[in-house]
């Protein structure tokens, strides 16, 4: 995340369309959040390049700044607007500073009035808008967005229970997005030639008591089969090599057109296509990992043994009243099974902590569960309060300072854990995919294996190349690992 201290980093597009012979429009963005934000990003950037204009990495070369900013959590709301009042700080003649994305949907009314150098703002379901907004006349064929009519069953009652509704959000217009981008919407990878995300559905229906991205994304609407199998091949026939499956909650695609088992058919379509050779999925839903779904990642080399399964806490009372179900013994025969069906697996999880009535005694089951369940990866993030969402009425909010306290004991104990896990992968052999020179040194290169998914997990540095091997970046090379830290690990190219 970034730090209201730090220069704000612009987006560096992999490849920024066709030249132009009349001026151009310099446009820099700036993505916060997370990677289904930046894919929005690169939609954007796409429209916009298709359109004419030029993608720059330098605020001070741009003639539009565009900021897709992120909602989820206040910290994630105050790190946009110090984003916002640092891009306004450049707004010189002639310069436009455009708004996008989260933020909008919650304070669209409010941005304007209170931040007057924003020139315009793009709310998530309208992202053609971001032409307009930045002066930018559409191209003649640019392909109007895909408007996406299904729902479940579930989000129709949850709907009608209120769960999307923004009344009492001063500054939100009352309409819920809609849109989701398809094959044909021309998009800039804002990730290295060499991986992407591909986002599969947007929004979300379920009812966390601690989220507001329902009322922000809109009900569930998964994008197209054949569309997000287009979207892969065409990825794939400009270098791409890996793909991760992303929305709100992979776990449900299609169910909204009567798919069953839709992400476990996506996978086994995806994984054949010859040139990709890892594909993967995050934010699964707990009771939404089925047998066929882990049947599937087992019989396919291609589909990394790798799932993300965001729990959110284990004490049963604690989850009843974050209204996500589930507890302990549920997610421990869950692990099981996907150990069995999965040998060898790679598990990643995240905590809340410190949720509003979370007693010491609640506390104390989520570390033992943590303990026994020995996670591969595992974020805790401590709870914060978001107006407008059911837990921000909840009593018995627990102190920051304990919520930090529970926090850092959490990952503590990760920590313990993952030095272990660690320890038992040295001299094992690995696919390594090579990401070039690493931040750290210049010395090391660096790079993932399938058990590392991108930005999230830690890092593997190589420090040992054969002399007869020219090391690429994109590549992907066999590697023994040969030392390992509590989250890194180092390897050498065999
Ligand atoms: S599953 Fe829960 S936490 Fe995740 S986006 Fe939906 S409502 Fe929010």
């Amino acid at each position: 995340m970034h730090d209201s201290n730090t220069p704000v980093a612009l987006v560096e597009p992999e490849n920024s369309g066709p030249a132009q012979d009349r001026p151009v429009k310099k446009v820099g963005f700036v993505s916060l959040g997370c990677p289904k934000n930046l894919v929005d990003s690169e939609v954007m950037m796409g429209m916009l390049s298709h359109a004419g204009a030029k993608l720059t990495p330098r605020a001070e070369d741009a003639d539009v700044i565009v900021v897709n900013t992120c909602s989820f959590i206040d910290s994630a709301q105050q790190e946009s607007v110090n984003t916002i009042l640092e891009m306004a700080k450049l707004k010189g003649e002639g310069r436009t500073l455009v708004v996008a994305g989260c933020l909008v949907e919650r304070f669209r009314n409010e941005i304007q009035k209170n931040i007057p150098e924003v020139d315009a703002v793009v709310g998530t379901g309208e992202l053609e808008k971001i032409l307009s907004a930045a002066g930018i006349a559409p191209a003649p064929d640019t392909t109007s967005p895909f408007k996406i009519l299904t729902s479940r069953p579930e989000g129709d009652l949850r709907a009608s229970q209120g769960r999307f509704s923004r009344e009492v959000w001063d500054g939100a217009i009352a309409d819920l997005p809609n849109y989701l981008y398809d094959e044909n919407t021309p998009r800039i990878l804002a990730t290295p030639g060499h991986t992407a995300y591909i986002k599969i559905a947007e929004g979300c229906d379920h009812p966390c008591t601690f989220c507001i991205i329902p009322q922000l994304r809109g009900q569930f609407r998964s994008r197209r089969f054949e569309s997000v199998v287009a979207e892969g091949e065409r990825l794939s026939r400009t270098g791409v090599r890996e793909i991760t499956l992303i929305g709100q909650d992979t776990t449900c695609y299609g169910e909204d057109f009567g798919l069953k088992d839709g992400l476990a058919l996506l996978l086994e379509k995806l994984a054949q296509i010859q040139e990709l050779r890892w594909i993967r999925f995050l934010y699964a839903y707990p009771n939404k990992i089925t047998g066929k779904l882990l049947e599937t990642i087992a019989a396919h080399e291609k589909i990394c043994s790798y799932i993300d399964v965001p729990l959110q806490h284990a004490s049963p009372t604690a989850l009843k009243r974050m209204k996500r179900g589930g507890g302990a013994d549920v997610f421990l025969r869950m692990i099981e099974k996907i150990r069995r069906i999965i040998p060898g697996v790679t598990l990643r999880t995240s905590f809340i902590v410190g949720f509003p009535g979370e007693t010491e005694h609640e506390f104390e089951e989520l570390c033992d569960f943590v303990r026994e369940a020995k996670f591969d990866w595992m974020g805790a993030f401590g709870y914060s309060d978001q107006d407008g969402a059911a837990a921000f009425s909840l009593e018995h909010k627990v102190p920051a300072r304990e919520i930090e306290r529970r926090r850092k004991r959490l990952m503590q104990i990760q920590r313990q854990i993952s030095r272990k896990q660690r320890k038992h992968l040295v001299g094992t052999t690995h696919d390594l995919l090579l990401e070039g020179t690493s931040e750290e040194s210049d010395l090391l290169l660096e790079g993932r294996t399938a058990m590392h998914a991108p930005e999230i997990d830690g890092k593997v540095f190589v420090n040992d190349v054969p002399e007869d091997k020219n090391a690429q970046p994109g590549q992907f090379y066999r590697c023994e690992i040969v030392e390992a830290h509590d989250y890194d690990l180092v390897a050498r190219i065999l």
